[in-house]
């Protein structure tokens, strides 16, 4: 016995209900039938600066692979702007007519990032769906959260799926299912961390940031103790200072002991948003935060701190990620990374010789 929606195969959680037999694991994803009508665009789009070199040798990677409706992998490092990357196959889907998704795991991201396409491309229909907003699903460009590509089955001929190594889709058997179902061409897999089991032959590897400095590689200090906090908050007081905690446990018993004025953000601050904005006009401060900022996230000056780097729930991805927050910009090509340990781990390693290689 399998689910047609999910994929399910444990008898276990199959119910009968009303004489039917029913799936527990995907019934509180129902799915409503809505006019798929909407005006379709010409796929034309505004960007108001040239794509680098190594940028357009991507985006043609990419755009030859949709053409032969192959999948395929964009392997590029945090900061290399995989976002206008993606321009060129966009545009020519929509003017062939493909229906194209942009799946994301978080929806803040969405939020963001549909307010960038929704810009740049004013001539085409665009729309976001995410937990809270499902009232409009049909467009040319349909940017929503993982979860909801359960409510599309056999309709995009494009999925990309932007960081694909992310929570909750890597190694999640249902969203998986969600995926296949609601597709029927090809996929384009982004992230500056791609998982092994994605990798194929068919991988594109742009190891050079969009303004063609190199990746700023973490600096390691045992057996640190806070005074190490407070120099490290000291050198930057004109900046942002991120401090990454694995755990909300350790971030509050940290902002207690704190004296430092400080943001704390984590999955369960309702108005995290809010504190971003501010933050994003401010330019400076103290941010204690979780993995929850770990991806998706762009200051202009800033500098990480990733307090016991050396814990369990910090994955090589994590730690690959966080250091990708500093020297995003072009005005502000570096900052400061510092691991703060007691062991180095295999995870801390392997980070580290990655980020060292992508800069060979
Ligand atoms: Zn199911």
């Amino acid at each position: 016995m399998r689910c047609e929606k999910c994929g399910n195969d444990d008898k276990e959680l199959f119910i009968y209900r009303n004489r039917i037999i029913t799936c527990r694991k995907c019934l509180s994803f129902k799915i409503r039938e809505e006019s798929k009508d909407y005006t379709h665009g010409d796929g034309e789009y505004n960007l108001s600066y040239n794509l680098t070199s190594d940028q357009q040798k991507a985006s043609e990677f990419l755009l030859d692979n949709i053409k032969d409706k192959k999948d395929c992998v964009l392997n590029a490092v945090t900061g290399s702007g995989k976002t206008e990357i993606i321009y060129e196959s966009i545009k020519y889907s929509v003017k062939n007519n493909l229906k194209i998704a942009i799946t994301i795991p978080r929806k803040d991201v969405v939020i963001e990032l549909y307010n960038r396409i929704k810009n740049d491309f004013k001539s085409s229909s665009v729309v976001s769906v995410y937990g809270g907003k499902t009232n409009d699903l049909y467009g040319d460009i349909v940017i929503l959260t993982t979860h909801q590509l359960f409510r599309y089955n056999k309709y995009f001929d494009l999925v990309i799926i932007d960081e694909v190594d992310a929570f909750p889709f890597n190694g999640n058997k249902m969203l998986e299912t969600f995926l296949y179902r609601a597709m029927k061409g090809s996929v384009i897999y982004m992230s500056a961390t791609i998982p092994e089991n994605i990798k194929c032959k068919n991988t594109y590897y742009l190891n050079k940031r969009y303004h063609g400095e190199k990746l700023d590689v973490p600096k390691i200090k045992y057996f640190f103790h806070f005074l190490e906090i407070k120099r490290f908050i000291k050198r930057h007081v004109n900046d942002m200072v991120l401090i990454y905690f694995p755990t909300i446990k350790e971030q509050i018993l940290f902002s207690r002991k704190f004296k430092l004025p400080h943001y704390v953000v984590n999955s369960k601050i309702d108005n995290r948003n809010d504190i971003l904005d501010k933050l994003h006009k401010m330019r400076k401060g103290i941010v204690l935060t979780t993995l929850v900022l770990e991806r998706g996230i762009t200051f202009k000056n800033c500098h990480v701190i990733v307090y016991k780097a050396d814990h369990s729930l910090f994955g090589y991805e994590n730690l690959v990620q966080i250091s990708g927050r500093v020297g995003r910009k072009k005005d502000f090509p570096h900052g400061e990374i510092l691991f703060l340990i007691d062991k180095k781990t295999k995870s801390i390693s392997k980070a580290i010789k990655m980020i060292k290689r992508a800069n060979e």
